[in-house]
Formats: structure tokens, sequence, C-alpha cells
């Protein structure tokens, strides 16, 4: 049995992560007066949050009309019929209140003329029920809105008394063996301690999981920690199938370039100049919805019309816009583009093609943030001591597509939620469960394990293994043939992993054995994407299956569940998509007949 010492830390809730998610709830918490700490692997205006560009999305009008019943019928059509429609009424209806929460707790959005939230369109907002022209819904400072979420929230953290542990890793939940959650181990990276905390209440808001894939446009630290934490806990993970590829990533590099470039007016071109996307999506064109739009530049280059010398990519055109507009409202993207391909943004386009993006997929959880642990009987069981928020979370607001700018609002919204939620059931005045040494054991042999790992192949080449096989196999476009390949590669990579080989032995700064955690963690999320993805025999969303090129609402309107037993054998369940919105048409809700599945066109 490992040896180590642990400090001993007791709280109400205990957050995972520092995102946008983690932070609004840890300012939920805090601000009712739960003891609460905050638990984060990087310091937390470096969460990948910080890296977003276009926007929130929010109902304001500030531009010209808009209504929360349009974003919701946006929403729920952009998630081609898989969200949850309370949850998604949840959110679009608490929009504009989270919008202006953020902007009083500080947030420098970008202006209009008369002093009001700037706005811009973003591919899939529309009006009227998808029947009128696109709406400005995304809330935006600059192109930096992230950015200035974060700095804004952490301020807001700190001054509630919330207690950060910076650069400290979790490695694993505390269980009881009545599957109730108590807490979290967390390894401190940059002196080697551990350290156990116990909680009435955990929360995990870890992130993405882009790194799964060869090319994505997030962080390095978008390693799915959650997916590794949940699955090791015997708990299920959700549409994990669901992998949104953002069709504006730099061909070549990774980084994005936001939607919010073609919401102000940029436009895609084939090798033959033509504008496709008005031959695809005539009404909506380059703003139709991203799993719509990566499609379709993925066909264009398929049939042979992609431009550059090996014609495998597409151009973006922002040249034609005034030089005013792309230093006003685009300014980091032209930096990002002159530093990354030597493009002068206002003389020529940038060469982009469909990059890994986001999960739609995740810890299955109700609107509140509960994690569901669901059995037959009973598909929306709550795990008692448990929640999730923000992209490591399915709640599910983005089913199997998610719209530009509705992430940053989900964060917020759901992110506050769970803080809410938490008031409610945490006992403040019981005493906080403490682990006992034999769940702490458990957690730390795993963990001197990997410390030990003395096999012959190193994290890296693991790691490259499984990124290929996820971007050759399970990328935009999927076939039965690749699907099934991907399920043997991606399990072979799983047996590899007992033959791998940490080099660095020590406690204290040990990036090789943290990228070793990291990958098994990756490993939690590779298997239920390319495992849930083989099964469904449908496209949907960003599912796009070349064997069955049709949405079957009548066997596939269902979430996908995933665990994954201690051997790396992935049991697959199902659950039932939340169909009702929370309101009736009489209380004020949306008419049903509107959100009823039909042809998604743009
Ligand atoms: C380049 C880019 C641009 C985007 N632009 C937009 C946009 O304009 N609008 C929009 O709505 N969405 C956008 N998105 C999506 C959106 O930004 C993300 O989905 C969202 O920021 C995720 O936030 P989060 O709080 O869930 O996680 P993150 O911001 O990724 O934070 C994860 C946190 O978890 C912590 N963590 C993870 N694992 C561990 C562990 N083991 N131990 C301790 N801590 C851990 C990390 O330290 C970090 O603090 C963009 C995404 C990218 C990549």
């Amino acid at each position: 049995m490992a040896a180590y010492e642990y400090e001993t830390h007791d709280y109400d809730v205990v957050v995972v992560g520092a995102g946008g998610a983690g932070l609004r709830a840890t300012l939920g918490m805090a601000e009712q007066g739960l003891r609460t700490a905050c638990v984060t692997k990087v310091f937390p205006t470096r969460s990948h949050t910080v890296a977003a560009q276009g926007g929130i999305a929010a109902s304001l009008a500030n531009m010209g009309p808009d209504h929360w019943q349009w974003h919701m019928y946006d929403t729920i059509k952009g998630s081609d019929w898989l969200g949850d429609n309370d949850t998604i009424e949840y959110v679009t209806r608490e929009a504009p209140r989270a919008v202006y929460e953020l902007e009083h707790y500080g947030l420098p959005f970008s202006r209009t003329e008369d002093g009001k939230i700037y706005q811009r369109p973003f591919g899939g907002h529309t009006t009227e029920f998808g029947e009128g022209p696109p709406t400005s819904r995304a809330c935006a400072a600059a192109d930096r809105t992230g950015h200035a979420m974060l700095h804004t929230l952490y301020g807001q953290s700190l001054k509630h008394n919330a207690e950060f542990y910076v650069e400290y890793f979790a490695l694993d939940l505390l269980m009881s063996d009545d599957g109730q959650c108590q807490g979290v181990v967390a390894w401190k990276l940059d002196d080697g301690t551990i350290h156990v905390f116990n909680a009435k209440m955990v929360v995990l808001a870890t992130g993405g999981a882009g790194r799964a894939y060869f090319s994505c446009t997030s962080a390095h630290t978008c390693t799915g920690d959650g997916a590794g934490l949940i699955t090791r806990a015997g708990l299920p993970m959700q549409d994990m199938e669901f992998v949104q590829f953002h069709p504006t990533g730099i061909y070549g590099v990774g980084p994005l370039i936001t939607e919010g470039a073609r919401g102000e007016g940029g436009y895609l071109t084939n090798s033959e100049g033509e504008r496709f996307m008005e031959r695809y999506a005539p009404t909506y064109k380059d703003l139709a919805s991203r799993d719509v739009v990566s499609r379709c530049m993925t066909m264009e280059i398929r049939e042979g019309r992609g431009v550059g010398p090996l014609k495998d990519h597409i151009h973006l055109n922002l040249s034609h816009l005034p030089a005013e507009t792309l230093h006003e409202r685009l300014p980091g993207i032209s930096e990002t583009v002159r530093i990354f391909c030597g493009v002068d943004v206002t003389k020529e386009p940038i060469p982009v093609i469909p990059t890994c993006h986001y999960n739609m997929g995740g810890i299955p959880t109700n609107y509140w943030g509960e994690v569901l642990n669901p059995t037959p009987k009973d598909h929306d069981a709550v795990v008692p001591g448990l929640m999730a928020c923000g992209e490591a979370a399915s709640a599910s607001l983005h089913g199997a597509n998610r719209l530009g700018t509705n992430s940053l609002l989900d964060l917020v919204v759901l992110g506050r939620a769970a803080s809410i939620r938490a008031g409610e059931v945490v006992d403040r005045q019981s005493a906080t469960p403490q682990a006992t040494p034999a769940q702490i054991d458990n957690i730390l042999d795993r963990f001197d394990k990997v410390r030990h790992a003395n096999g012959q192949s190193p994290t890296a080449e693991v790691r490259l293994k499984m990124q290929r096989s996820m971007q050759s196999n399970a990328a935009v476009f999927r076939t039965s043939a690749s699907l099934k390949q991907g399920c043997e590669e991606i399990s072979e990579v799983w047996n590899d992993m007992s033959d791998l080989k940490v080099t660095d032995r020590s406690m204290v700064w040990n990036s090789d054995l943290m990228e070793t955690l990291e990958l098994e963690n990756l490993m939690a999320n590779a298997l239920p994407i390319i495992y849930g993805a083989e099964a469904r025999k449908e496209s949907r969303g960003a599912h796009a299956h070349e064997d069955f090129p049709d949405r079957d609402d009548k066997n596939w309107r269902k979430h996908t569940l995933a665990w994954i037993d201690p051997k790396g054998k992935v049991k697959l369940g199902y659950r039932n998509v939340h169909e009702s919105p929370l309101t009736t048409k009489a209380e004020g809700g949306i008419d049903p007949k509107r959100i009823l599945p039909k042809k998604r066109v743009y």
C-alpha cells in the first residue's frame, strides 16, 4: 500500500475548476455563506474560458427585435431535438438576467452608440422561431468576452471570501459505500503534498476534453478530467459522441477564429472563389449552425474544391470589411492570424479548417447541476453530494449540437443554479463527513501506481496514438467502418496504458506524472465518444454518420449513457430526453406545437 502523508480540509462545498462555470458556482456558494473551497489545476484566469472570443447569448433586443422564446426555439433546433427542453427553457429565460448581472459585476461589454450592451449575430440565432432574419444576440466584449468574464468573476469570488487552492490537481472523488460523494483528494503540484478535501457537496467544473483529438481549439489543460473522476467512481457519462468541430480553426495550427468574424460579415470561399454556403444554406448562408457549416466545408474539400497546394482547407474572407470594424470588433483574431499564419486579415483570406472545439456531452445533470445516476426505473436519480456544471457537464442545454455563445451562457446560468440548489440541500449545521483511511488509500494507490509506471511506452507516444485515431475515425464525417476501427484502436490504446512509462518519480512539479494522469482522464472521454458514436445508427447534430444520413427520432431521440469498467470495457445505456419545457403555454411558456421535431434546415 502506498504511504503518503496528507493534510485534511473540511468545507461545506468544494468546487473543482475555476473557469467560468467553477467561478460562478464558487461565487454563488460563498455569497450564501457556505464555506467554499475552489480547487484548480491552473490559476483561475488561465482556465480555457479566457480564450472565448465571440460572446454570450441573451435576448436583450438591443440591436433589433428578440424574444427569449426565439432563443429557446433556436437552441432546441440547434440541439437537433436532443436537448432537454426544461434546461433549455430555464437557461434562455434566465439569459438576460445573467448578462445584466455580469454587467453589474463589472464586465466591460462593448457598447452601442447609445451606451447599451453591443450584440452581434452568430450562427443559428434567428427571429420568429426560425422564420425571420438572423438576430444579433451575442453580447460581446470585443473578441475577448471570456477573458473579461473570467477576470470579473474571479474578482467577485475573492470579494466573498471563497478560498482558492491554486495548482492543486484533483485525483479522484471520495465516494461512500452507499454512493454518496463526500469530497475529493488532490495533489498540490508545486510542493508535492497531498490534500484530502472533505465536503458535503462537490461540484465538478473541470471543462472540456478537446485534447482527445489531434487538432483542437482548446488549451492543453482541456483534458476532460471530470470524466476520469466520474467513470472511476462507477458513474456514467452522457452523449459523449457529440463533439463539435468549429468551422474556422486556423489550418495546421488549431487556434480559433471566432464565428463573430462571420457575424461581422466574413464569409467562406472554396478554390473557385465561390461563396459555397449560399448553395447549402440559402437562408442563413455562412451563419447556419456550426455542424452544418463544418460538414459543408468538409464536403467541398472532399469534392476537390479545397484551397492550398493540397486542396485541403477553405478560405475565410474578412478583407472586404472596414478596417475600423476589424480593429474595434475583432482585434484579437487579427493579431492571432498574424502570429500563427503571417496573414494580414485586411488584405488576404485566412486558411481555415473544421477543428475540434466543444464537447456537447459530459457528466449527466439536471438543470440544478445535480449529477444523475440513471437507473432503469428512475432516469433522473440524483447522486447525493455531487454536482457538475460547465462544459464538463451535460444538462443537456446543447443536445447534439451547441449554438455559438450558448456555452458562456451555460456557465453562468447553470453555475449559479448549482449554487442555489446547494444552498437548499447542504445542511450548514451538520458535521462534514470524514473520509475513511480505506477511501483515501484507494485513491492514493492508483496515484502511486501511475507515478511508478515502468513500462515501455512514453506518455506522449500513447497520447498521440489516441489523438490521431480519434481525429481520423471520429471527426466531422463518420462511417460504420471508421467507427468500428476507432473502437478497436482506442481499446488498444487502453491496453497500451498498462505499458506506460513515467520517467520522473518526484512529487514536485512533475509534469510527466501530471500528463499521464491527464491521459488516463482523456481516455475516459475517448472511449465513450467512440463507442457511443459507433452505436448510434443515425445522423443528428454533430454526429454525421455517412451510412445513416438521416435523423431517426423513433429509435434515437434519447441520451446515450456510457459506463467504463476497470478493464476499460464500455457499457452503454440510454436515458429519455426531457421533451416537456418548464412551463405550459397557459403559464406563459412556448407553444408546444412550435418545438415538435422537424427537418433541420437553415
Ligand atoms: C478558443 C475557444 C473560444 C470559445 N469561444 C466561445 C464563445 O465566444 N462563446 C461561448 O459561449 N463559448 C465559447 N467557447 C466555449 C467555452 O469557452 C467553453 O465551453 C467554456 O469556457 C468552458 O468553461 P468551463 O468553466 O466549463 O471550463 P474551463 O474554462 O475549461 O475551466 C476548467 C477548470 O477546471 C480546472 N480543472 C480541470 N481539471 C482539473 C483537475 N484535475 N484538478 C483541478 N482542477 C481542474 C482547470 O484548472 C480550470 O480552472 C470557446 C471555447 C474555445 C476553446
